[in-house]
């Protein structure tokens, strides 16, 4: 008897679990229009804030959408298309990409170039070898990331942007778009959203935000800027903004320690070593949420001054930058949106530099 009331509370929790990934979990108030949403996709959760007559049907659009993204760029999915091609390292044959990896291996070229390898797609076997996501990370031997270093260079990716084709030249080597298909994403859920008309909306792919127009009462969203030196949800300023993405990269966000030192996620490709810039968050807030995704990953590894050049020759896209010495750098144009809130009382709000 207790074995089939135990048997029931497992199929219960199941369905339960099952529904919230397939159909992810809301809330909604269809004479106000509005739904609010979350699902659990890409190892993260996905929250939803849509306001407008098709809110519930852009909602579901949206986890459909995400899910045909995971499908197919996810390293933890064996069957999708990015661990296919990665299995397939080394093979003489060329392969045709579908348009979703085309897209965003084109953007991964792009801005691998403009960071000189900050950013670099092909870090995927230091990646796995480090197992920050695993439940089993650990520091390598430097002979052993001297090994896997030689699979890591995003110009030794064969893409023809025009055939669409692409090939992976030496065994071994690993795609991870863990840096920027979040970004992908996001920008495809707010396609969603302008298709459908909807003037106000709210989007967080586990820390990676888009928002839409204004909130419902017209005023501009508020987004936290995370302190990355206490628990989640301590912040150290506010944004106001209206139809713009903010993305931050930051050592806090997955990471393990190891005889008091702190490894994180974010590898440079150039040592193999996690990055160890003058960085320890890194914001970029701009309208292309897969810029900001591969914005955020590469200034954090470059570190404060060499983002600071990059980011006087790109249009439209402003930052806000945490040093190891906690000080608080942010770019002209966005000073007048952020209001610096430590409640810590640990970081300096650099007004000029
Ligand atoms: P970002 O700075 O945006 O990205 C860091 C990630 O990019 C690293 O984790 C690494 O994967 C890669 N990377 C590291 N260094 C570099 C570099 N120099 N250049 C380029 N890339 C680099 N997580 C799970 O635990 N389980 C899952 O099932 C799972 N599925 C996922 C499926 C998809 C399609 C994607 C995109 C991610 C998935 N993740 C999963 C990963 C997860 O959500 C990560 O936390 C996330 O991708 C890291 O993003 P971030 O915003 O923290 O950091
Ligand atoms: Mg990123």
């Amino acid at each position: 008897m207790s074995c089939l009331k135990n048997n029931r509370i497992l199929i219960f929790l199941f369905f339960l679990i099952a529904s919230f990934y397939l159909n992810g979990c809301s809330k909604s108030n269809e004479s106000n229009n509005y739904v609010e949403k979350e699902s659990f996709q890409m190892g993260t959760i996905i929250s939803q804030k849509i306001y407008g007559s098709n809110a519930e049907s852009s909602a579901n659009k949206i986890i459909k959408r995400l899910n045909s993204i995971e499908e197919n760029m996810s390293l933890n999915i064996n069957t999708s298309t990015l661990s296919w091609i990665n299995t397939n390292s080394g093979e003489s044959q060329v392969f045709h990409v579908n348009d979703d990896i085309y897209n965003v291996l084109s953007a991964a070229k792009h801005f691998s170039e403009l960071s000189q390898g900050a950013f670099d797609i092909t870090v995927g076997p230091l990646v796995k070898e480090w197992g920050v996501f695993t439940d089993d990370p650990h520091v390598p031997t430097q002979s052993r990331i001297n090994e896997l270093l030689k699979l890591v260079n995003y110009k030794s990716i064969e893409f023809d942007p025009e055939k669409k084709t692409f090939r992976l030249p030496i065994k071994g080597q690993m795609i991870d778009f863990g840096a920027i298909a979040k970004g992908y994403a996001a920008d495809e859920a707010v396609k969603i959203c302008r298709k459908d008309g909807i003037k106000s909306a709210y989007i967080n792919l586990g820390g990676n935000v888009y928002v839409v127009g204004n909130k419902p009462d017209n005023t501009p969203w508020k987004i936290g800027i995370q302190n990355p030196r206490a628990a989640d949800g301590k912040y150290i300023g506010i944004l106001r903004i209206s139809d713009k993405t903010v993305v931050t990269s930051g050592d806090y966000e997955r990471f393990f320690v190891k005889n008091g030192v702190r490894y994180h996620h974010i590898i440079d490709p150039r040592t193999g070593w996690p990055s160890n810039s003058d960085l320890i968050s890194s914001t970029i807030v701009t309208d292309s949420s897969i810029s900001a995704d591969a914005l955020s990953t590469a200034t954090f590894v470059m570190g404060l001054n060499k983002s600071k050049e990059l980011l006087k020759k790109l249009h439209g896209v402003d930052a806000i930058f945490i040093t190891k010495d906690k000080k608080v750098y942010i770019t002209e144009n966005l000073r007048r949106y952020f209001d610096f809130q430590d409640e810590s009382g640990e970081f300096t709000y650099v007004e000029k530099g």
